[in-house]
């Protein structure tokens, strides 16, 4: 995602929202939604190593710290969610989303927004509309793309108070089409907050009337929340609950793990009724089990919650004042830590530049900070950093943004790549940032300042996680197509 940018550094140790390369550079990261508590967060570290050591393989029967991550996640579930499929990755938990939807309904169609993204499974790629034009390959018939309701850049805005519903048609016109053609609807999959479509908080009404429509036509609703909730959007710890809804089914990922990989399928008794069995070896593993629940515990026990709604909040404030006083900048938007930046030509045509996104996201790595870019016309810039980034670096990071910005204006070509102790002759020396990470918390407490120091120290001193620096292109490029 972040390669056309420019380059993307070879990170070798990470700590908190800190991302560290083996030349001591030090970034913020504003990209990751995986390591989603912060990175190496140390009661995760220590929970998944003392659970290797005693117990690794969970094939063949329950482990403990299974039963224990599902009762964990019961607790913050709706309570007609009542069945877990603990699985691998987020792809294969939207992929057995899907069969759970065709075996219950008996239908094959589905309906998606365009530009979304469901997972890399040949089932879900032709679901993920931008997957479909990079990979060149023809959407399938039982596919059924609608608008994401923006009422910023979409066909429908703000300006015509008729917006809502004209979204919601689209989905009862695709029903009536599915109808048509003789065949039946399976399901309607989201991201109730579209991180894929450019960090779109669709408009309150939207999901009520889109279930109704689809509960009508027999079919399910699936909210992927692989990229958007476990709390990112602050508040409550699943984005569909920002709009008062329980969908069918729910698919998590990426978060759960906090870079461990790990998915889960969770629906109701009847829909779970109708697959029967279903089986997976590294499924429920006992390591991914113990470090999924270990991340709900964090995310409780340090109020995440509430600290990535405030510090979003102050984020969003900051952004809005740098949005005042420019042009290119159409709206900031979002919810909680899962926030885009519309980038445009000028605010009355609303016209798409993602030229000059790409062109920000490249400065802004130069000065330390990773953020990507997405949405339809890829002109969004996302931040979903992890959900420990304090005030201080909402501060930062909006002073950057706004020199990368300025920058960008003036100088139109995106700056050359490399950022690495090998840089090219067009590369700019990037600004030490391995000063700043002092947090809001410790600021203040030398004590607490000093420990900080040392854990900093050690996360990029440590031994033996040196890794070779790709310092000519073609290594360079063999990286990351490996990537
Ligand atoms: N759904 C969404 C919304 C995602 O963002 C992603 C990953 N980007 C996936 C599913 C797929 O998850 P994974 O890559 O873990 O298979």
């Amino acid at each position: 995602m972040r390669d056309d940018c420019g380059t993307s550094p070879t990170i070798c140790k990470a700590y908190k929202q800190y991302c560290y390369t083996p030349g001591r550079q030090e970034y913020l990261d504003m990209v990751t939604y995986t390591a989603h508590v912060g990175h190496n967060h140390p009661l995760i570290v220590s929970a998944g190593q003392s659970q290797l050591r005693q117990l690794l393989a969970g094939q063949g029967f329950y482990s403990q710290p299974l039963l224990d991550l599902v009762k964990t996640l019961h607790s913050i579930l709706p309570s007609s969610l009542k069945h877990q499929y603990v699985i691998n990755s987020g792809s294969e938990a939207n992929d057995l989303a899907l069969r759970l939807a065709r075996n219950y309904t008996n239908g094959d169609d589905f309906i998606v927004f365009e530009g979304a993204y469901h997972g890399s499974l040949s089932n879900l790629l032709d679901l993920s509309t931008p997957a479909l034009e990079l990979l060149q390959l023809q959407k399938s018939p039982e596919t059924h793309i609608v608008h994401p309701p923006d009422l910023y850049g979409g066909p429908f805005r703000d300006d015509d108070p008729d917006a809502c519903n004209k979204y919601v048609a689209e989905v009862e016109a695709a029903i009536t089409d599915i109808k048509e053609r003789g065949g039946k609807l399976a399901a309607f999959i989201c991201e109730p907050i579209s991180v894929a479509c450019g960090a779109l908080v669709p408009p309150r009404l939207y999901f009520k009337k889109v279930f109704e429509l689809v509960h009508q036509a027999g079919g399910v609703v699936i909210a992927d929340e692989t990229g958007c909730g476990m709390g990112r959007a602050g508040e409550h710890y699943w984005t569909f609950q920002h709009f008062d809804i329980v969908p069918d089914i729910v698919t998590v990922g990426k978060s759960i793990g906090n870079g461990f990989p790990l998915g889960i399928a969770i629906t109701t008794k009847e829909v779970a009724d109708s697959l029967g069995e279903h089986y997976s070896t590294f499924g429920g593993n006992p390591v991914a089990s113990c470090i999924a629940k270990s991340v709900l515990e964090v995310i409780h026990g340090e109020m995440m919650l509430t600290s990535a709604r405030s510090v979003g909040k102050f984020l969003v404030s900051e952004l809005r004042s740098v949005q005042e006083r420019v042009q290119s900048v159409g709206e900031v938007r979002g919810r909680g830590l899962c926030l885009g930046i519309v980038i445009v030509r000028d605010k009355e045509t609303r016209q798409p530049h993602p030229q000059l996104a790409r062109n920000i996201v490249a400065r802004l790595e130069r000065k330390g900070f990773l953020v990507s870019r997405g949405g339809l016309h890829k002109n969004v810039l996302l931040l979903t950093p992890p959900l420990c980034i304090t005030q201080l670096d909402a501060r930062q990071f909006t002073a950057a943004f706004e020199d990368a910005l300025t920058e960008a204006l003036s100088h139109p070509g995106v700056p050359g790549s490399s950022v690495s102790t090998s840089q090219g002759p067009d590369a700019t020396p990037v600004p030490a940032r391995t000063e700043s990470h002092e947090t809001e918390a410790s600021s203040g407490n030398p004590l607490q300042m000093n420990k900080e120091r040392k854990l900093i120290d050690e996360v990029i001193t440590c031994p033996g996680n040196q890794v070779v620096l790709a310092d000519d292109e073609e290594l360079a490029n063999k990286r990351r197509k490996t990537e």
